[in-house]
């Protein structure tokens, strides 16, 4: 007896949606603990959505996030041949029966019946096949069907509560419950572990499976386990929606997130490691994850503590590590890679890797994106500083006492010894004597220099962009506001 087998098995849909990146993480989490196998299936049979293109990006954001598979990617359409005879064999053997009724027919009879849905009137007709004919699953008319739920334990559908519903459609397409219970069948899938919004379809698929191992010429094959994740909500509580909610993950990569703090976060969507630290290691996650342990409440999708939980791996990083992640966003020539659209603020030939390597401990503690840094040391490699307007006028062109701290800070800046401390020191003093806070003597210092009101340690900053440059802003930043 080998180990488990699991599969993930998304729907390609142009993006990688963080839910199919917590299935597939849950998927992946429980084969590596088990000693499994973790299959990747890209269920692509809706032709609309069949694109090359969005099935490397399905593969190319489990490589991001460190999904590895062992067996596939397969294709769903490569097992069309199985999922016909499949549903052959269950028509052979009575559990499926050609239906000629058109909707507008169907509507006009159920109107005012008491069970919704199709009403069963060709199970005994005998129709005989043809272009214009689905075939219906003949569902019992008592009794219940149990989905064995490792998560929400057994969860009974009564019968009655669920129409003959179509398998195969007139033009010959078999639908998706049953191609992908074959499919799993096929590759023996184990556990079949996938979102909530699955599970009305689930006792369907245990219908089937439990009608083609009564097909004589149909080798049986055991009935998976089932696991169905909570939903994943957003602030409101409602359904993450695709158009108003941030939901790929490939614009969160674009902006600078850690893959390893993306997936512990995914983790922590409807399970939590034991103990009180949230920020656990990957091996930690393989160790600990039990999917019986997932709760069945929803889960809110938390994008302010994702990105505080990204914070915390962007400072655990040792300081070449840092340098190493940052650089797609900082020198993307290097690494062949830019992330999404984005532009770095200077050229090539503006930027130096040697400067970078020393301001990088500034910003390492101060940005929760690797996305943020640019914006952070621009004005460390700009030969013009860009200025934040609103700041500008703030501090320094409607404020006369912050121009009168430019003028003493050029005086002093041109004498002192250039080090961070002394700088701190002179500023303190220069803004004592007009009767300033350090935090506000600051602020005109810190504009002219960075054109912002927020970035990386001041004086350390001055300290590296040399007294040259620093003088220079300052004597700009004066005649800018007098210009
Ligand atoms: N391809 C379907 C989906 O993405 C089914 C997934 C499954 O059974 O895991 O919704
Ligand atoms: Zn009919």
């Amino acid at each position: 007896m080998t180990g488990p087998r699991v599969r993930f098995a998304p729907s390609p849909t142009g993006f990688f949606h963080v839910g199919s990146a917590r299935t597939s993480l849950f998927n992946w989490l429980f084969a590596r603990q088990t000693g499994g196998t973790f299959i990747l299936r890209i269920e692509d049979t809706d032709t609309e959505r069949n694109r090359d293109e969005w099935h490397r990006g399905i593969i190319a954001a489990m490589a991001w996030l460190g999904l590895d598979f062992d067996e596939g990617p397969f294709l769903q359409s490569e097992f069309l041949f199985d999922h016909v005879a499949s549903a052959e064999a269950l028509f052979a053997n009575g559990f499926l029966y050609a239906c000629d009724c058109t909707r507008e027919q169907i509507d006009e009879r159920i109107k005012g019946n008491a069970k919704p849905g199709y009403d069963g009137h060709c199970r005994e007709r005998h129709v005989a096949r043809s272009d214009a004919t689905a075939l219906r699953f003949r569902v019992p008319d008592t009794g219940t069907t149990v989905v064995h739920d490792m998560i929400r334990g057994d969860v009974e559908f009564p019968h009655d509560s669920y129409e003959d519903f179509i398998v195969v459609k007139s033009s010959g397409a078999v639908l998706y419950p049953l191609a992908n219970a074959v499919d799993d069948r096929t590759m023996e899938i184990t556990h079949v572990i996938r979102g909530e919004d699955l599970l009305p379809t689930t006792p369907k698929q245990v219908m089937m499976w439990e009608a083609l191992n009564h097909c004589p010429e149909v080798t049986p094959v055991p009935h998976p386990l089932y696991a169905h994740l909570p939903m994943l909500v957003n602030e409101q509580r409602k359904k993450l929606s695709k158009r108003k909610d941030p939901v790929a993950v490939e614009s969160y990569r674009d902006q600078g997130y850690l893959a390893d703090a993306f997936v512990n976060y995914l983790a922590l969507l409807g399970w939590s490691p034991r103990g009180d630290d949230e920020i656990v290691t990957r091996s930690t996650l393989v160790e600990q994850f039990r999917l019986g342990d997932v709760s069945h409440s929803p889960a809110f999708f938390d994008v302010r503590k994702l990105t505080h939980v990204n914070g915390e791996y962007i400072r655990a990083l040792s300081i070449d590590e840092f340098i190493e992640q940052s650089a797609p966003w900082v020198r993307p020539w290097t690494t062949g890679w830019r992330p999404g659209d984005r532009e770095v603020p200077w050229t090539k030939e503006q930027f130096s890797e040697e400067l970078f390597a020393k301001v990088a401990p500034l910003v390492q503690e101060r940005v929760a994106t690797l996305g943020e840094i640019p914006a952070m040391v621009d004005f460390f490699f700009q030969d013009e500083v860009s200025f934040d307007e609103v700041t500008f006028d703030k501090t320094i062109a409607n404020d006369p006492v912050g121009r009168e701290l430019l003028r003493s800070a050029i005086t002093t800046f041109e004498t002192v010894q250039w080090q961070a401390s002394v700088l701190h020191e002179a500023t303190l003093w220069m803004g004592e004597a007009l009767g300033m806070a350090l935090r506000k003597s600051q602020a005109p210092i810190r504009c002219a220099v960075t054109g912002r009101s927020v970035g990386p340690p001041l004086f350390e900053s001055l300290e590296l962009l040399g007294r040259e440059v620093t003088l220079t802003r300052l004597r700009d930043a004066l005649a800018r506001a007098n210009a």
